[in-house]
């Protein structure tokens, strides 16, 4: 049965649908704002390139994806598990399945399908939606504050606000990071966001970026630092995109921030050991071009082929032991990220000190934050959506407590509940 206590959600993103759906379910009243003028812009967004809702490894491994916080993670997962994850949408109506990865996808059902069982109903059980509500920080009476579309301040007193505002990365989604200054006048402590799991930027030629641009780069495996990452790559105008490239993407960010130089190295035949390459690159070649003889020998060709005539001097393609060692260890310096509003996620934001663990803020009893407005960062594979439903869920189930509710112990077992 609802009850006349008013709360307020702001950001229609996954972590700020979860809240209001823990919040609408245990029968409060929930008002939820988002800047623009629809939900999900960014759930959307990810939905293009195949939905990867969460992964299906076990917590120790799935946790240790949040690196610095797998922690807090862990215990994050505990709250709201992938497994919970997957029987809440099943309760949408909305089946999941595991990929070869391990990655776990909706079966028959797009972005847009979800979003719109999910705020059909959300609405279905009271929960208002205000768009083109942009959040201001609060008024004197510290209510919050939004300024509306034909430009009108608003405050809206509620019992408690759940801010799910996102990062930073593809601003035109609505997640703009325009909201820090807001935290940052109460004294909050945040981090610059940096872009996470974006592409880097690599001084190409303009013989290799006008030939190889939107080009793919098989099967590599790639290095930098103490981390590696195998999979295809792009090559772009500006350097490389891909699975790999992001994985290894905050290492090149952190290296770069220090100022050193960094470069990344490509093994252009993981599936060939060097011993055997050796033995293949040592046969006479006669009068064969080079081209020729690494297309017959070990099938290299196009961008990659390029790509080591670039990078390595004429003298050491002639000799095979030198030569072999650079197709297995291709050395590509690296120029920059890319910047951040390209970038898939990004890192920054609230940090963990400044909420407890029932992700209020300290300095703003009352004030509940959730999603990627939180200073974590982790690969791509379903973790990053994972992290914004687990917190939206947590900061619920703090805000409850809060309020002094009795909270649920089960994830939201039926939409329709
Ligand atoms: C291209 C791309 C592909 C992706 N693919 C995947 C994937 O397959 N799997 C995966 O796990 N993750 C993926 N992600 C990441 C995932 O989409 C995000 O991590 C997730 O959406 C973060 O959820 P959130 O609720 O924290 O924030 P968001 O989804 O960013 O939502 C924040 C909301 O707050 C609103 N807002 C911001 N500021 C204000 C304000 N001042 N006032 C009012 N409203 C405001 C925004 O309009 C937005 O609706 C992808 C991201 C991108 C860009």
């Amino acid at each position: 049965m609802k009850d006349k206590t008013k709360v307020a959600v702001v950001g229609c993103g996954p972590a700020g649908l979860m809240a209001a759906t823990v919040l609408s379910q245990a029968g409060l009243s929930v008002d939820i704002f988002d800047t623009k003028g629809s939900a999900g812009c960014k759930f959307l967004v990810a939905g293009r390139g195949g939905l990867n809702l969460t992964h299906s490894e076990h917590t120790e491994a799935f946790a240790a994806r949040y690196g610095n916080n797998a922690e807090i993670f862990k215990k994050l997962l505990a709250v709201f598990s992938p497994d919970d994850l997957r029987a809440w949408l099943r309760g949408l109506g909305v089946e999941t399945f595991i990929g070869t990865s391990g990655r776990v996808f909706p079966k028959d059902a797009t972005a847009h399908d979800i979003l719109k069982i999910w705020v059909e109903t959300l609405s279905r059980r009271g929960v208002i939606f205000h768009y083109h509500h942009r959040w201001q920080g609060f008024a004197k009476t510290d209510t919050p504050l939004f300024l509306t579309e034909p430009g009108e301040l608003l405050e809206f007193p509620a019992k408690a606000l759940l801010l799910a505002l996102g990062g930073a990365s593809w601003p035109q989604t609505g997640s703009d990071g325009g909201w820090t200054s807001f935290l940052a006048a109460r004294d909050v402590h945040l981090e610059p966001f940096r872009p996470a799991n974006c592409g880097i930027e690599v001084a190409w030629s303009e013989h290799f970026r006008t030939r190889f641009s939107g080009k793919p780069l098989k099967n590599l495996l790639l290095r930098c630092g103490d981390q590696q990452a195998i999979g295809d790559v792009v090559v772009t105008t500006h350097g490389l995109e891909g699975s790999p490239v992001y994985a290894l993407s905050a290492t090149i960010r952190d290296l770069l921030k220090k100022d050193s130089p960094v470069t990344l190295f490509l093994d252009l035949k993981r599936d060939l050991p060097l011993e055997h390459l050796q033995k293949k690159l040592e046969h006479p070649r006669g009068k064969e071009s080079l081209a020729n003889f690494l297309r017959k020998a070990i099938r290299l060709t196009g961008p990659a082929y390029t790509l080591l005539r670039e990078m390595c001097s004429p003298e050491d393609l002639k000799n095979p032991t030198i030569l072999a060692g650079c197709i297995k260890n291709l050395p590509v310096p690296v120029i920059n990220t890319r910047p951040l509003a390209e970038a898939i996620s990004s890192a920054g934001g609230i940090t963990f000190p400044e909420v407890d663990e029932n992700l209020m803020l300290r300095k703003l009893p009352g004030v509940f934050v959730a999603g990627e407005m939180l200073d974590w960062e982790a690969p791509t594979g379903g973790y990053l959506l994972q992290g914004a439903f687990s917190t939206g869920y947590q900061a619920a189930q703090g805000l409850l407590k809060w309020l002094g509710r009795t909270h649920p112990t089960q994830p939201p077992p039926s939409p329709n509940s």
